[in-house]
């Protein structure tokens, strides 16, 4: 059997897999079974934050593979201690309880909120505003803060306490917290599975405000734009709000399983010994990838991020085919008068991999991808949206 024919066999059916087996690659350029090259677009999902294979990342991996992989939570160790001290001196967040993935972030984060509105507002203070088009998991509790009705149906019921609303719909929001006996308010800011849809700055710093008048917990969904995707270190950075809690996974490893759950000063003392756990959370290998990927995400190569995704905006906007443009940073959406499927497809064809968002395609190239890379990269894209 080929790889098509044992996965199809044996793999259990939840993905719709494009017919691209990779088997390798270096920086944003993969290479598939039959040795035909593609300009990533895509970063794994915006994980490769500096693409396949690169050098110095893997160094780093491999140094601590040799050292020891792991050790349990039941020890100290010392990516782990390290790499939380990077993330609360780079957010002023106070300590960070790390995970395996974004909904295992998102779970602590919940569990963080839920466990503060019992504590200082009353037993019945549970309900969590999220937003409608939001993702934030596939665990059956992130499902249920996920406000897209699409992704429930065939899992009801649902963990309760959850309420959502128009995205940019300041008065919808504040009703929700007047009807309802919140807790916390979680939001993406940009919706990345949701169609790259960015958040008015308006709306973020409204829902700040909205928090703060409450007492609710704001919990920003960072899993997608955290770790320099929108040209930030974190995207709440561009609207100089102070969330009390900040999730991330994706690109925070560089290509290893990391969640990260950071806490701040309101939340910082929620848990006690036992309260929450992870076997593999704080792993000395993702940890120590993930302290190569964020001493590198400097400002000055920040800077380089925001250029890019200017590039790239000049380079679409007004093109045949591409109708809007959305999203911040290199986390970017376009409608296309094509339906999104046939471009990726066309794309595919003529060696670029790019994803798909809702009805948008959308474009999460690796940070560090060379100038003749997008260049090239966005020619074929362009070619493939024409009409
Ligand atoms: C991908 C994503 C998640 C889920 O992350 P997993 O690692 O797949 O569990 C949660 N929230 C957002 C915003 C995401 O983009």
């Amino acid at each position: 059997m080929n790889t098509f024919e044992k996965d199809k066999k044996y793999v259990a059916p939840t993905y719709g897999r494009f017919p691209v087996e990779i088997v390798g690659g270096k920086g944003s350029v993969l290479r598939d079974i039959d040795n035909k090259e593609y300009i990533d677009m895509g970063s794994g999902i915006a994980v490769n934050t500096f693409g396949c294979c690169d050098d110095e990342w893997v160094s780093a991996v491999k140094a601590q593979l040799d050292t020891f992989a792991h050790t349990s939570n039941l020890y100290y160790t010392s990516p782990c201690a390290t790499l939380a001290q990077m993330l609360c001196e780079r957010t002023g967040m106070k300590n960070v309880f790390f995970s395996n993935s974004g909904a295992e972030a998102n779970e602590c984060a919940i569990k963080a909120a839920r466990r503060y509105g019992a504590l200082n507002k009353g037993e019945d203070y549970y309900t969590i505003i999220t937003l409608e088009k939001s993702f934030h998991g596939r665990t059956h509790t992130t499902l249920a803060a996920t406000g897209q009705e699409n992704f429930h149906k065939d899992f009801l019921p649902l963990t309760p306490g959850f309420v959502h609303t128009p995205p940019n719909d300041i008065d919808a929001l504040s009703d929700a917290v007047k009807n309802n006996k919140c807790c916390a308010i979680m939001i993406e800011i940009v919706q990345g599975e949701g169609g790259v849809n960015a958040l008015q700055s308006d709306f973020v710093k409204e829902v700040y405000k909205l928090c703060q008048e409450n007492d609710l917990i704001l919990i920003c969904d960072e899993v997608q734009t955290g770790n320099g995707r929108t040209g930030k270190l974190y995207a709440y950075m561009h609207y100089g709000i102070n969330p009390d809690v900040v999730t991330t996974a994706k690109g925070l490893g560089g290509g290893l399983p990391l969640g990260a759950t950071m806490l701040g000063e309101k939340v910082k003392d929620i848990f006690s010994p036992g309260l929450n756990g992870s076997t593999f959370g704080g792993n000395p290998v993702c940890c120590s990838g993930a302290i190569n990927v964020l001493s590198r995400l400097t400002d000055e190569f920040l800077e380089t991020v925001w250029e890019k995704a200017q590039f790239i905006r000049d380079e679409l906007s007004g093109v045949s085919g591409i109708e809007d443009i959305s999203g911040l940073g290199l986390m970017i959406g376009l409608k296309t008068t094509k339906e999104a499927k046939e471009v990726v497809n066309t794309c595919i064809k003529n060696g670029v991999l790019v994803l798909t968002a809702k009805d948008r395609v959308r474009l999460l190239p690796p940070l560090n991808i060379t100038k003749e890379q997008l260049s090239c990269a966005l020619n074929i894209i362009k070619e493939a949206c024409k009409i």
